[in-house]
């Protein structure tokens, strides 16, 4: 028996593009004992094009409290393990809450390993505010619990990230429609880091339009409603308290320019002279 007590890794592995794995990942990949997958002969083709070759067991969805137990088993007899999901980064609607908790309980040690994520990547590539958001993964399919994530979406002032499966999209989009502002901008991140990778930006009734070749994998970011409460208040300030405020945001100088001429209904070069 090993003395030390081993530790889980949390490996993230890509989301389409195989080149999307950091050389710490396959270090560890290859350096641990056992590896924990979502689906086995999923990862088999991952690991053959690494050409890693290790003990596999199975960990996913409908097994996730029972192998947890054996998992933690193996962690106490000083395995090292590596945990996988499919695609991306393990945990994020992907198996891996259940095992990391039982760790926490049982002292054993975690450890990250970054690497792709679609909600991230999707978010980055948008143009909507990167600055706060709320990631809701995948919509709940029972109405009730649906309806109030929907409430949600229309209220917040954050930009919402969802997570979604194609054939579910029209659904979704027609869902959105009911509660979204026409003004606000949704994009449709599709495969990402795939040949087909395509970043569709729009108003909900411009993708209702445009969803029929809209297929493959899908993260839908939607932009945060107008405080028009915030704006009332920021129109009581001076201009130099008003471009102060969002400089303290960290936006750029144009960006704050283009936001006040917003905030006020004026044009931006009416903003603009006054700042040069
Ligand atoms: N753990 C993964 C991650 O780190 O993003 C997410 C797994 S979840 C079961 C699968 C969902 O993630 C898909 O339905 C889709 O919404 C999103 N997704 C995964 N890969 C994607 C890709 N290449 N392009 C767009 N969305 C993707």
């Amino acid at each position: 028996m090993k003395e030390k007590i081993g530790t889980l890794y949390i490996v993230a592995t890509p989301i389409g593009n195989l080149e999307d794995i950091t050389l710490r990942a396959i270090r560890i990949l290859k350096e641990v004992d056992l590896i924990a997958a979502e689906d086995t002969r999923h990862s088999l083709k991952l690991l053959n094009h690494l050409e890693i070759s290790k003990p596999l067991i199975s960990y996913h969805r409908h097994n996730e409290e029972v192998k947890s137990d054996i998992l933690i088993h193996k962690l106490q007899e000083g395995n090292n393990i590596a945990l996988i999901s499919d695609a991306g980064t393990p945990g994020i609607c992907d198996p891996g809450e259940e095992i990391i908790k039982k760790c926490i309980e049982n002292g054993i040690n975690i450890v990250p390993i970054p690497g792709a994520c679609a909600m991230i990547n999707s978010l980055i590539c948008s143009g909507i505010n990167t600055k706060e958001f709320t990631f809701l993964g995948f919509l709940p399919l029972n109405k009730k619990l649906r309806k109030n994530k929907l409430e949600e979406i229309e209220k917040t002032n954050k930009t919402i990230i969802i997570y979604e499966a194609p054939h579910k999209l029209e659904a979704t989009l027609q869902d959105l429609k009911q509660i979204l502002n026409i003004e606000r901008k949704i994009v449709l991140a599709r495969e990402i880091t795939k040949i087909h990778e395509e970043f569709i930006r729009g108003n909900i009734d411009y993708l209702i339009e445009n969803k029929e070749n809209i297929k493959g994998e899908i993260v839908i970011i939607i932009e945060g409603k107008a405080n028009d409460e915030e704006e009332n208040e920021l129109n009581k300030l001076s201009l130099e308290e008003h471009y102060n405020y969002y400089e303290r945001q960290g936006f750029s100088k144009k960006e704050i320019i283009k936001k006040i001429a917003k905030d006020r209904n004026v044009n931006k070069n009416e903003i603009y002279i006054k700042f040069i």
